[in-house]
């Protein structure tokens, strides 16, 4: 068995602060064969759970990391099960997660949540501190078209997982929804909202795009306008959920000291702001809205309308595939 790459960073996340992630799945063994997936299409579809590191493994090439990234001054905030497939088809994941956390290291998992309905894997999701669940649409023809999902799966068994998991689960519970152009409308997003708001609990709601080369090329994020139209249904419909937006900008969030400029794009990143709100900002400053309309015009930012009133929102970051790279 090769542990290259078993584990990687940490790098600085907008989700959970210094995360170092843990690749418990072999390349690229899924689930779904996601549109927008950043490491292609699926070349192993499996809805079976296999064991493909032991717990001995993983805590042994993690020991050896802490131990170099304290010596070195850097910092690791959460543990992150991310790997380049389906997390929880690793059966061994609940025996990971529960020798990760004995290190005194907090851990997270970001699944598909295609196999939440399992109860093992309900119950190893459980001792995580941090667990995300993929939900990109709530419409069975839209979940096919943008998951591509295994033929064995069952899009409402999935979401009745899912709900069930909210109603058990004590740590910090999020979902992430990808928003592709072309594939999922206003009228689904706002199904995907009112969903959402039927969690019991639900800490966090990401709403992201892609911006990495994805599997098929004919995808592309969706307007500003749509994005913006979704941060707001979303905000309106989840009253205690917090609604972020991850457009690819990573910013200087790890730094203080900002100016202005930067300010404005860290806030944005997360979530668009009101014409009002971010002139008051800028007022504050001691600058004048000309300082926005630069950044409108040399496309740091864009202003969309929304409801009769305007919005400032972060156009998401595209990584670009270099030739020859
Ligand atoms: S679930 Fe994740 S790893 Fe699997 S195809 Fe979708 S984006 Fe890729």
């Amino acid at each position: 068995m090769n542990f290259e790459g078993l584990l990687f960073g940490p790098v600085p996340s907008r989700r959970l602060g210094f995360s170092l992630g843990v690749n418990n799945i072999p390349r690229k063994i899924c689930s779904y064969s996601c549109v927008y997936c950043q490491i292609g299409r699926t070349i192993n579809f499996s809805i079976k759970r296999q064991e493909f590191y032991s717990t001995d493994d993983i805590l042994d090439a993690l020991t050896r990391k802490i131990e170099e990234v304290r010596t070195g001054g850097g910092r690791i905030d959460y543990v992150t099960f991310v790997p380049d497939g389906e997390p929880t088809l690793d059966v061994n994941l609940g025996k990971h997660i529960e020798a990760i956390k004995s290190t005194g290291m907090k851990v997270a998992v970001i699944s598909n949540a295609s196999l939440i309905d399992n109860e093992d894997v309900a119950s190893d999701l459980m001792d995580a501190d941090w667990v995300s669940l993929k939900v990109d649409a709530i419409d069975d023809v839209k979940w096919k078209i943008i998951d591509r999902p295994h033929g064995s799966l069952n899009h409402s068994i999935i979401l009745d997982g899912i709900r069930k998991f909210s109603e058990k689960y004590h740590g910090i519970l999020a979902t992430e929804t990808m928003l592709v152009d072309g594939i999922q409308d206003l009228g689904e997003i706002h199904i995907i909202a009112e969903y959402l708001s039927s969690l019991r609990k639900l800490d966090l709601a990401y709403i992201s795009v892609p911006t990495r080369p994805p599997a098929e090329e004919y995808v592309k994020p969706p307007s500003d306008e749509l994005i913006n139209a979704a941060f707001q249904v979303f905000n309106n419909h989840l009253g205690n959920t917090k609604v972020s937006l991850l457009t690819g900008y990573e910013g200087s969030e790890f730094f203080t000291g900002e100016s202005l400029e930067d300010e404005i794009l860290n806030i944005l990143a997360v979530h668009p702001m009101r014409e009002d709100a971010l002139l008051e900002v800028i007022e504050r400053s001691g600058e004048s809205a000309e300082f926005v309309d630069h950044m409108v015009k040399y496309g740091k930012i864009s202003k969309v309308p929304y409801m009769g009133k305007f919005f400032y929102i972060l156009p998401p970051k595209i990584e670009r595939i270099k030739p020859n790279s």
